[in-house]
């Protein structure tokens, strides 16, 4: 049986897909963080590339991908698409289980496909250097990678505890030639503030933003965020896009797909051209969102109006949120440790388009290992909440006889997070719920 489905370097899509020409009414604009009154996109470029500003608002359905962007793309793009053949064996079910690899981009997750086009818009508009934060440094590898690709500098504020335990994205990122801070640091206000009240604070993404943010304010660089926004999830349309030629290839059309949300930029990305697809062709098809019971932003959290950060230096946007002072426990998932959500996918959750769903990092690892012995590849934790919701779904098929076509969004490989998997393994993992 085949178990693999290849598109070749010239089936690259060369344009975005941008759901906002899509939506029944408009998405509430972002507020002001001192007037709240709706922020100009004019205000949003003293912070972000004007491109990604003009992307963030544009109701184009189709937006180009520049030809140099394209030629980086074909560094790992187009990402495999895989039939798990042997998982569907190991849980004897009648479900056709498909998984599209992101992992195979060169940090290892579906992060650079936003990464090089934030980075080259800003190269292209005189930009020197960037700013932004990450949490477990699959963001802060990602852009390092692509300003190292584009030729411009960048400051990474890195959550200090994992500063402190993924030593290896740390020095990934330096590789790359990316400057990196533990956060809270005493380069900035913020920093220094957090510093004087607990000299021993752990960090979160919260206050690395806010530090990013004020780095950026004070010495003229420029701000990039890897979720969340609306052209970081038209950046990620690539997934969706190609995910369907290979569908096609196959011979079969997703019944469900299956994503994990953390921002929901991977999520978005490859449901988002699906959902335009099917409604095209009048199917229909389910969309679940995973995300950590830690963490239960789209399953427990609030829609109203809040900051992106701890320090409420970020415009306010209308979302999903669990309050900017949550700080999640600290799960090995660490991309989905945000309070808050993609205004996108908190539109699509209320429509009831996306149907959300909350699990316990201990049954998560316990698939992702059925999953890593029986397909070989090791799934990063974010993406193991996925892959544990498909096979949950796959289970249901062989208990009522049933096939369906289970799509899973393979967000990026575990290779980086092997003392999580140890720790699971030696029956040390908490459970959080
Ligand atoms: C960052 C990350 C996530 C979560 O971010 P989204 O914006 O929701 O995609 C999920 N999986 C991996 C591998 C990540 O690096």
């Amino acid at each position: 049986m085949q178990r693999m489905f290849n598109l070749n370097q010239q089936e690259l899509p060369t344009r975005w897909y941008n759901v906002q020409a899509d939506l029944d009414r408009p998405l509430d604009p972002p507020l002001d963080p001192r007037t709240r009154e709706p922020l100009s996109p004019e205000a949003l470029t003293a912070l972000f590339a004007k491109t990604c500003v003009e992307q963030e608002v544009s109701t184009d359905r189709f937006i180009d991908i520049p030809l140099a962007v394209q030629e980086t793309y074909r560094l790992w793009r187009p990402t495999p698409l895989y039939r798990a053949t042997h998982l569907e064996r190991a849980l004897d079910t009648p479900a056709h289980i498909y998984y599209k690899y992101e992992g195979a981009s060169p940090t290892g997750s579906h992060k650079t496909n936003t990464a090089v086009p934030q980075a080259y818009y800003n190269k292209v508009e005189g930009t020197k250097r960037l700013t932004t934060e990450t949490g477990a440094g699959q963001w802060g590898s990602a852009l390092a990678f692509a300003c190292q690709a584009l030729g411009i500098d960048l400051t990474v504020f890195m959550v200090k505890i994992s500063y402190q335990q993924k030593p290896y994205r740390k020095a990934m990122i330096e590789l790359y030639g990316g400057k990196i801070l533990a956060s809270p640091s005493e380069r900035t206000n913020t920093g220094r503030e957090i510093l004087k009240e607990n000299p021993d604070s752990p960090g979160s993404l919260g206050m690395a933003i806010s530090e990013a943010i004020e780095e950026a304010m004070t010495t003229g660089a420029k701000y990039s965020l890897g979720s969340v926004l609306n052209h970081v999830l038209l950046h990620q349309t690539v997934i969706g896009q190609e995910s369907l030629s290979q569908m096609e290839i196959a011979g079969e059309y997703p019944d469900v797909v299956v994503g994990c949300v953390g921002g929901g930029s991977n999520f978005g990305g490859l449901m988002l051209p699906i959902l335009y697809d099917a409604k095209n062709r009048g199917r229909k098809v389910k969309f679940v969102a995973t995300e950590p019971t830690a963490c239960p932003t789209i399953t427990k959290g609030e829609v109203r109006y809040d900051f992106g950060d701890e320090a409420e230096m970020t415009p306010l946007l209308r979302m999903h949120t669990l309050g900017h002072k949550f700080v999640p426990p600290p799960i090995h998932a660490g991309g989905l440790r945000y309070h808050g959500m993609a205004p996108i996918i908190t539109r699509l959750v209320e429509d009831g388009v996306i149907e959300p769903r909350a699990y316990d990092q201990v049954d998560v690892f316990s698939d992702a290992v059925i999953f890593a012995r029986t397909e070989g590849i090791i799934p990063a934790p974010e993406t193991a909440h996925a892959v544990h919701a498909a096979m949950e779904l796959a289970r249901e098929c062989a208990r009522k006889d049933e096939k369906q076509v289970i799509l899973i969004g393979f967000s990026g490989h575990g290779h980086f997070d092997m003392s999580a998997y140890s720790a699971y393994l030696a029956g040390q993992l908490v459970r959080t719920s």
